[in-house]
């Protein structure tokens, strides 16, 4: 209750109504998967504490911790709201646990070698009831059956949206969808 009228007061509505749908998603996925349903909910509550933070604000955060962003991340600002999560999720409410931390931290790009809790934080992320895209029901039936699976073709969802907008693609994705498919 605590970090949901933080995050009303700090997010916009269509981003609070977005982080709802992630935390009911994310809750669901632990029951299926047999992960700590309360670890998904605060991963899941806390995921974009800082997107509607403004720039300034996000340099100074990362200034004050000296973080050493990489290429991929300096360029990419939509990354930082991840990188910066955990800090404020640690400052503002004392969450110290690593995997919700981490879960946090990896919800935008994900990562190689994910533990299960990030990949349930990334996928909800995707595939919470407000998303909308091409595509999106079968990886919501894969989400059901086959964790590692759903998680590769979430990859690939957003590997290709970025291909087909010009974008850069983060390393980390790239490595993290790798990793699925050399283990499974
Ligand atoms: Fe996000
Ligand atoms: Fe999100």
């Amino acid at each position: 209750d605590e970090i949901k009228s933080y995050l009303k007061d700090n997010l916009k509505p269509s981003r609070y109504g977005h982080t709802l749908g992630v935390v009911k998603t994310a809750i669901e996925l632990a029951g299926i998967y047999n992960e700590d349903k309360q670890k998904a909910e605060i991963a899941a509550l806390c995921h974009d504490i800082a997107k509607n933070m403004s720039y300034e604000d996000m340099l100074k955060v990362i200034e004050e911790e000296n973080l050493k962003l990489s290429n991929d991340e300096k360029n990419s600002k939509e990354l930082w709201h991840s990188i910066i999560a955990p800090i404020m999720a640690k400052r503002i409410f004392e969450i110290e646990d690593e995997d919700v931390l981490n879960a946090m931290r990896w919800h935008t790009t994900g990562r190689e070698n994910m533990s299960n809790l990030e990949k349930i934080i990334y996928l909800a992320d995707l595939i919470e009831p407000s998303r909308n895209f091409q595509g999106i029901e079968a990886i919501r039936d894969i989400s059901r059956k086959n964790l590692n699976d759903a998680v590769l073709k979430a990859l690939t969802h957003t590997i290709m949206y970025l291909l087909t907008k010009d974008c850069a693609v983060d390393l980390n994705s790239i490595k993290a969808r790798n990793y699925l498919i050399y283990n499974s």
